[in-house]
């Protein structure tokens, strides 16, 4: 069987240190050139920029790699190498990306460089502070994850049109969990006067049939993306850095 290529991974290159030296800077895991698996972009080329560190232990986290490590890479640094790999859009990720200061300026860098903005966060931490033209992609927590206790529930002020909610369930009590904060929590109204972007729920990998997810959205008429992680159809659910 013919080996599939690995994508174009863009493992953090170090910057020189003079370049670099009391300038500010983030922990970052990997940057890398990839298909955007999620949100409404998926099946678009990406860049990912993913952040060391997250405060959340959701009990199914993919990204657990992300937690610990990294290397420390200047914002010049960050930025050169996005503009190197070429896309027009980014996402910022993580871990949790919005726990550094540093990653609201980065996304300012980005912006003002005229890349297309995405930042995928927990939905833990204040996203009030992100200039406005980002592109939030922002969970909030189901029971499931063990972390729902987290969720921020005043970030919902501050998401716009351009934004999405992120559901990610495991079983039916998430499902429906997610279907009530839909109903109650105004999201479905957002949704549909144009307030929001969109609604979104992805299946824990392997742990809920895909079948059986899309029947309970059918069911309920709920206005969500079904999403299935392209990335993890393309290039397996193990594979980092995709
Ligand atoms: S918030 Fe994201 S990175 Fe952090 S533990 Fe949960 S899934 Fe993992």
């Amino acid at each position: 069987m013919t080996e599939r290529p690995p994508p174009d991974r863009a493992q953090t290159a170090t910057p020189t240190a003079e370049r670099e030296a009391g300038r500010p800077w983030l922990r970052v895991t990997e940057i890398f050139h990839s298909i955007q698996g999620e949100s409404t972009r998926a099946g678009l080329p990406c860049t990912f920029v993913r952040l060391t560190g997250c405060p959340l232990r959701c009990v199914w986290c993919d990204t657990e790699y992300a937690f610990y490590g990294g290397e420390r890479m200047g914002l010049d640094g960050i930025v050169d190498r996005v503009r190197e790999i070429g896309t027009p859009l980014v996402e910022i990720t993580g871990g949790e990306p919005l726990v550094h200061p540093n990653a609201f300026v980065l996304a300012d860098r980005l912006l003002d460089e005229g890349f297309t903005v995405l930042v995928e966060t927990s939905g833990a931490v204040d996203v009030a502070r992100l200039d406005p033209r980002v592109h939030k992609i922002m969970d909030l927590k189901c029971p499931g994850s063990g972390e729902a206790s987290r969720n921020r529930w005043e970030n919902l002020e501050h998401l716009t049109a351009r934004d999405e909610v992120k559901f990610v369930v495991r079983d039916r009590r998430d499902y429906e969990w997610a279907r009530d904060a839909i109903r109650e929590r105004g999201l479905e109204r957002r949704l549909r006067e144009g307030e929001l972007g969109a609604l979104l729920i992805s299946p824990v990998w392997d742990e809920i049939a895909w079948e059986t997810l899309a029947g309970w959205i059918l069911e309920d008429r709920l206005p969500v993306r079904l999403q299935l992680q392209l990335h993890k159809l393309i290039w397996g659910p193990d594979v980092k850095g995709v």
